[in-house]
């Protein structure tokens, strides 16, 4: 898949003759600059267009030399996505499906809530995890997302946004397993908690995984400590086997002991997220064992209905299981959370605005019921 990604620069770069802008590390833009004679400060005024002043064009960069501007839009674009679609809820949640140079499509999401501007973003064209209630897996994976590619949806979905407002929050929580591309995401943070990038300190991004302990390690020896959240949706390994299939070459332990890890190391408190499905992981007796589980972490439970899936079976809970559920995790002295569901009406959970889009077009999707 790494040689996927590359070669979906290379793509890029061969049919247009230009490269990926939001590919190059700030180094690479001033040693570009060095080879051409010019001052260094340039590559930063380049920066200040691109993530303060939300510069669409090289063109539009007025403090650059024409000839630079010029001499930039030879070698680089920042625009490679096109808006396929652009959905917006009344609660202020607004959804792109964006298709990338290849043809392959993307979803990502900006969510208003209070002063926050949280934007929610994709690292894999599908995902490989196999969860059987999420709509982003059901055709597997087809490539990870370039750099460029991450970080441009952080710049499409900033756009979105009037002159006085910046992005405040990123929650790695779109298509994909971010721990499983790791290596082209974490340039992309960094060039969203740069100060000279969207400023986006790592306390305010969140890394959301399926539990990949190797990878979970690597997060934890970096100098930037971003909030980790930890997929969980069962309490035990049979149960859990059955809704992420991946779970039968780990296991819950090995992740929990690196979700462990990951807190001595960071001091930051943990996430786990629990898709509640009605039915399937709802019952006291998983309250119970998750209670059991989690108890003495610093942790915060965070327990999402299921936001149903087209063609899938499972159903959000009865309000009286959220209820009984919630109440036996409480009294355990859990710290627990129920997320709200955001633009539920423009198909925002990963994978939905996509695949409800595939539908309309007559694309046979194939869907793997995977729950015996
Ligand atoms: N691969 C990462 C990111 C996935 S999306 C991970 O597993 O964490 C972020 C969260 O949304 C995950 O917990 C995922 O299981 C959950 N999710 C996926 N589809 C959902 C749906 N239809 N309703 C509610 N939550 C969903």
């Amino acid at each position: 898949m790494n040689v996927a990604a590359n070669q979906a620069s290379r793509f890029f770069a061969d049919s247009n003759n230009v490269s990926h802008l939001l590919d190059q590390t700030s180094e690479q833009l001033h040693q570009w600059m060095r080879e051409r004679g010019l001052p260094g400060y340039r590559a930063g005024q380049v920066s200040g267009w691109l993530f303060q002043r939300r510069a669409d064009a090289f063109d539009q960069m007025s403090d650059l030399p024409k000839s630079l501007r010029a001499a930039l839009a030879e070698s680089f674009t920042f625009w490679t996505t096109t808006i396929a679609a652009h959905r917006r809820s009344s609660d202020g949640t607004e959804k792109l499906l964006l298709q990338l140079a290849d043809g392959h499509k993307i979803e990502c999401v900006l969510i208003r809530e209070g002063s926050r501007r949280t934007v929610c973003i994709s690292t894999q064209v599908g995902c490989a995890m196999g969860c059987v209630f999420c709509a982003s897996g059901l055709d597997g994976v087809a490539r990870n997302l370039t750099t460029g590619e991450i970080v441009e949806q952080l710049l499409r979905l900033d756009r979105l946004l009037p002159a006085a407002e910046r992005l405040s929050n990123i929650v790695v929580m779109g298509m994909g397993e971010p721990l499983a591309n790791l290596d082209r995401l974490l340039p992309a943070l960094e060039v969203a908690s740069s100060p000279a990038g969207l400023g986006i300190g790592a306390r305010r991004i969140t890394i959301s995984t399926v539990g990949l302990p190797a990878a979970i390690d690597r997060l934890a020896e970096l100098d930037c400590h971003y909030h980790l959240a930890v997929s969980l949706h069962a309490p035990n390994d049979k149960l859990r086997s059955e809704l992420v299939p991946v779970n039968r070459n780990i296991g819950i332990a090995p992740i929990l002991a690196a979700a462990d890890r990951y807190f001595e190391h960071t001091g930051r408190r943990l996430t786990f997220e629990y898709v509640l499905l009605g039915g399937v992981n709802d019952r006291p007796e998983h309250a119970r064992q998750l209670a059991a589980l989690l108890k003495g972490k610093t942790a915060l439970l965070n327990v999402i209905p299921y936001n149903p899936v087209a063609g899938l079976p499972y159903l959000t809970p009865a309000g009286k299981s959220l209820v009984l559920f919630l109440g036996i995790l409480t009294d355990a002295g859990i710290n627990v959370q129920v997320r709200q569901r955001k633009g539920d009406k423009i198909d925002a959970a990963c994978g939905q605005l996509r695949r409800s889009r595939a539908a309309a077009m007559n694309v046979k999707v194939q869907v793997a019921k995977q729950i015996g």
